[in-house]
């Protein structure tokens, strides 16, 4: 439900803080309602009291007379500012007063005889609001002579306990709102520390596994914990290097061998005398091994590029020889699709020709091994401007859009597409291209429509008069 912890601690205490603010405001509430009630019960009491001892008759007659005539005395006295409500019954029940009139239903006679000495209701008033009512016995001689009915507009309190209540709410919503600000406030900068943490581990990539989280980070836990991730990045890296460690002395040691057998079948299939099912299967051998070649170099390529090593050197290189060269590397393997050459223009650039001649193949390959029998691949050169641009076309498979993002990451293959005579590979051809062109200031490029074939383009800077001195040296 919450997306930060920020988020989360702000509504906890917001509504920790609303629940006990209701809780202290609805106690408050009720104390307060019951004080004033209270004064109120209590008025009516004293102003019953007095107004019964006041009656001193058993008629019913006189009795109202007697009432009336205090009543003058109190009004007189300035001693009625508060509208109190006066009904007076006969002890039959008939109203011999009603002064001011008591806006409510008058009760039966045996609701009044059910009365014992007095009872105090609040009850709905004519014409709306509330009121409070004591009805009492009045007596003389110990005779019931009367009972009598005081009433009080409850409407003032009403309105005293609903400011009350206003100013409750508003103060409760206001300090929920106060504390989920403050605590936001104060989650935001208790976790400033952990947001640095994630900022900092964020820039250390896979190619810089020798950088460290700063050993302090001013919070005890955060240093705990940026401590543990240098930790890891210690095992990390140890397991990283082993690991390339074994993979540059594995394709290392393989390589020897396999320049042997290469050799070796290539002097076998110079005699003329061979049987044509013998010369087929040797030729198969000669094209596993040479595929076998070019992933151990690839290997090893990866190998020295993760360790730093594979810095290009500034040699001068001629584009249009290598092409050339690729070009024909590839077709005397007499591949089942037809390799042409497109553009041809001269273009020098400075680096490493045997890393560019890995990228080149490998694209050519791709081409070959992505393309069914009898379509084409087109190797061209240009330059264009202060870049040389070579070009690696085919009439293939092509790339589904969702894999061409990432056809360029570590062992990524693309398997939504059928391979044309289900050749495999190993995923690592383009990310090899990659990391050598960009090694050499450059950029690489596809284009695909599926179905349609695909146009791999490599961007080189050409190389500069100053390139051209080093490498003639
Ligand atoms: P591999 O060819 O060994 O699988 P790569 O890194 O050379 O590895 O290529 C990655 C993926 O890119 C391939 O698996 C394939 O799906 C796709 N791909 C590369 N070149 C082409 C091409 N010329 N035509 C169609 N798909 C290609």
């Amino acid at each position: 439900m919450f997306r930060s912890v920020r988020s989360f601690l702000a509504f906890s205490y917001a509504l920790v803080v609303l629940l006990i603010v209701t809780i202290l405001g609805a106690s408050i509430q009720l104390l307060v309602e019951d004080r004033l009630r209270d004064g109120v019960d209590a008025g009516l009491e004293a102003r019953g009291d007095r107004i019964a001892a006041f009656i001193t008759s058993d008629t019913d007659i006189e009795i109202s007379e007697q009432v009336r005539t205090l009543l003058e005395g109190l009004a007189l006295a300035g001693q009625d500012e508060d509208v109190t409500y006066l009904r007076l019954y006969s002890p039959t029940g008939l109203v011999l007063l009603d002064a001011p009139p008591l806006p409510i239903e008058e009760p039966s006679r045996g609701e009044l005889r059910r009365v014992t000495r007095s009872a105090l209701r609040t009850a709905p008033a004519e014409g709306g609001g509330q009121l409070r009512v004591l009805t009492r016995r009045v007596l003389y001689e110990d005779q019931l002579v009367a009972y009598l009915q005081v009433g009080r507009d409850l409407s003032a309190l009403n309105r005293t306990v609903s400011q009350l209540r206003t100013a409750l709410v508003a103060g409760g919503v206001l300090a929920a709102a106060i504390a989920g600000a403050v605590a936001y406030a104060l989650a935001y900068q208790a976790l400033k520390p952990f947001s640095r943490i994630v900022e900092d581990s964020r820039s250390i990539g896979a190619d810089d596994l020798d950088r460290r989280l700063p050993p302090s980070y001013g919070v005890r836990e955060v240093n705990r914990l940026a401590q543990s991730y240098n930790a890891l990045l210690d095992r990390l890296r140890t397991a990283f290097d082993l690991q390339r460690r074994f993979v540059a002395d594995a394709s290392h040691e393989l390589r020897t061998p396999l320049t042997t057998i290469r050799g070796n079948l290539e002097v076998l299939l110079l005699d003329p005398d061979l049987s044509a099912p013998t010369r087929d299967a040797l030729r198969q051998v000669s094209g596993e091994t040479a595929r076998m070649s070019r992933l151990i170099n690839n290997l090893l390529l990866l190998a020295r590029a993760d360790a730093g090593q594979a810095r290009p050197p500034s040699q001068l290189v001629d584009l249009h020889a290598l092409v050339l060269e690729t070009v024909s590397q590839a077709r005397s393997a007499k591949p089942p699709v037809g390799i042409t050459l497109g553009q041809e223009d001269q273009a020098f650039v400075a680096g490493d020709a045997d890393q560019l001649k890995q990228v080149l193949l490998n694209l050519l390959d791709n081409a070959v091994k992505y393309t069914p029998a009898g379509g084409w691949a087109r190797v061209s050169v240009y330059r264009e401007g202060a870049w040389a641009k070579l070009e690696v076309a085919d009439n293939g498979v092509g790339i589904a859009p969702e894999d061409r993002e990432r056809i360029f990451d570590r062992f990524y293959r693309g398997e939504r597409v059928p391979t044309p005579r289900g050749t495999t590979g190993s995923g690592l051809g383009l990310s090899i291209a990659t990391w050598v062109v960009r090694a050499h200031g450059g950029r690489i490029g596809v284009e695909s429509t599926l179905g349609g074939g695909s146009v791999f383009t490599v961007w080189l800077p050409l190389a500069k008069p100053r390139d051209k001195v080093m490498g003639d040296e």
